[in-house]
């Protein structure tokens, strides 16, 4: 049997034209596209669920880890920062059974740096109300959203993407473009335009869903044993998320077992009221598939300096290293006008397992959609590489984004 089979060629509907496509509302996209929108951009972003927010609201991961190096220094700072802030502003207390906020006080403006070493600048949101203040931001901002929509593959002239391929309830559909950020999380974009991605196969079962535990909401994040780097035998079989077989395996264990967890729940405590009530419907992959860029970041480039950085993160785990996240990461090495933001940049290992989170997703996403906004606004620009590093530098800056040569060097 032919394990191909031809597809003819057709005709397709041009959908709209925008100077920069955003694949992905998770929140390295929502990030891309509220940048390259400010950026004087005309932006759509591209989702194939319907709500933003990705594995942080959809996923019910829903802690907003830390902006700062666990020394007292805040690292993260631009769009990073002002979401931390919007996915809290209606909840002044504190929620413990939600994992809901607030930011510790120390990190108000001129908190004091001994609290601050003592309290990371982190917390935790509300993901229904976060969806929805995504959308809103987005909208305010001019950013036209199409959910239900899944990129499906890019049409390029020599190097260049000049338009992404869709499909929807409106059929496959073309939508011209001068730029485009891979914000998908598993490189779809990058896979498609023919440049270099790497797939790991160490997903886990993974299922964060809400209970009612005796008249009160609590979440239960469960997931097997994790770790970047290390295998635990005991998991028995891991997923690598870049098929439909392999995604469907993941979903159908981890829900299967979140249940069983459910049930445990239930027989630890017969006395109570336990049900459950909201669970994720996305698949909790970590770590899929992802760029190989000019530049990979990796363990060693704790507190290194790159001429080229757009932003600078923290590490969740532990107090201390400070990793840059230069240019070179994020844009694809061989598609000039194709940029990655989120899980899916060009870090591995141990580096990997840090710039996947949610506050370093809004870092790459603001780098990213910053750069294409400057791309499509530069006449003498082909490539994200030709672009003028230092002007892009400071105008992130102006935006509040932390790029601090000082703080990696001393
Ligand atoms: C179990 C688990 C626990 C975690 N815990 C934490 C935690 O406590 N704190 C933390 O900060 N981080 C945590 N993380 C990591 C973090 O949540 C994610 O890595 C981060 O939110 C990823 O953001 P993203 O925007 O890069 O990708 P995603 O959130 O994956 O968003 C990608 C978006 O693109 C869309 N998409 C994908 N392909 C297409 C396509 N072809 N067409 C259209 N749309 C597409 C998806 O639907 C999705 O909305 C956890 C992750 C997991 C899995």
């Amino acid at each position: 049997m032919k394990s191909i089979i031809y597809e003819p060629a057709k005709n397709l509907q041009i959908l709209g034209t925008y100077d920069v496509v955003v694949v992905g509302g998770g929140i390295a996209g929502v990030s891309a596209a509220l940048a390259a929108a400010r950026g004087g951009a005309k932006v759509c972003l591209l989702e194939k669920f319907c709500a933003l927010g990705g594995l942080a609201t959809i996923g019910n991961v829903v802690i907003y880890l830390p902006l700062c190096d666990g020394k007292g220094h805040q690292v993260s700072g631009g769009i990073c920062e002002e979401l931390i802030k919007l996915s809290v502003d209606d909840e002044p207390k504190a929620r413990p059974n939600l994992r809901i906020g607030p930011i510790p006080a120390c990190w108000a403006k001129g908190g004091d740096l001994e609290e601050r070493k003592k309290h990371r600048y982190e917390t935790g949101f509300n993901p229904v109300t976060f969806m929805y203040k995504l959308e809103r931001l987005l909208l305010k901002n001019h950013v036209k959203i199409y959910y239900d929509t899944r990129f499906c593959t890019v049409l390029k002239e020599g190097n260049a993407i000049r338009a992404v391929i869709v499909e929807s309830k409106g059929g496959r559909q073309a939508i011209m473009t001068q730029a485009v950020v891979d914000a998908s999380g598993d490189a779809d974009v990058v896979y498609a335009s023919g440049d270099k991605t790497v797939s790991i196969g160490g997903n886990v079962r993974s299922c964060w869903y809400y209970i009612m535990e005796d008249g009160q909401p609590k979440l239960c994040p469960w997931s097997q044993r994790f770790s970047a780097t290390k295998s635990f035998p005991e998991n028995g079989r891991t997923f690598r998320g870049d098929s439909a077989d392999q995604v469907t395996a993941q979903v159908l264990e981890s829900r299967h077992f979140s249940m069983l967890d459910l049930q445990k729940r239930r027989e630890a405590k017969p006395e109570s009221d336990i049900y459950p009530i909201m669970t994720t419907t996305m698949p909790t992959h970590r770590m899929t598939r992802r760029l190989a860029g000019k530049v990979t970041l990796r363990v060693t480039d704790d507190h290194r300096w790159f001429d080229d950085t757009l932003g600078m993160t923290g590490d969740w785990r532990k107090a201390g290293p400070i990793f840059c996240i230069p240019l070179r990461a994020i844009a694809a090495a061989k598609t000039t006008n194709l940029i990655t933001a989120g899980r899916c940049i060009s870090s591995i290992g141990d580096t990997w397992d840090v710039t996947r989170v949610i506050p370093t997703c809004a870092v790459s996403g603001e780098a990213a959609g910053a750069a294409a906004a400057f791309l499509v606004n530069d006449e003498n620009a082909t490539s994200f590489f030709d672009l003028d590093i230092k002007a892009l530098q400071t105008y992130l800056k102006r935006k509040h984004v932390i790029i601090d040569k000082n703080l990696v060097e001393n």
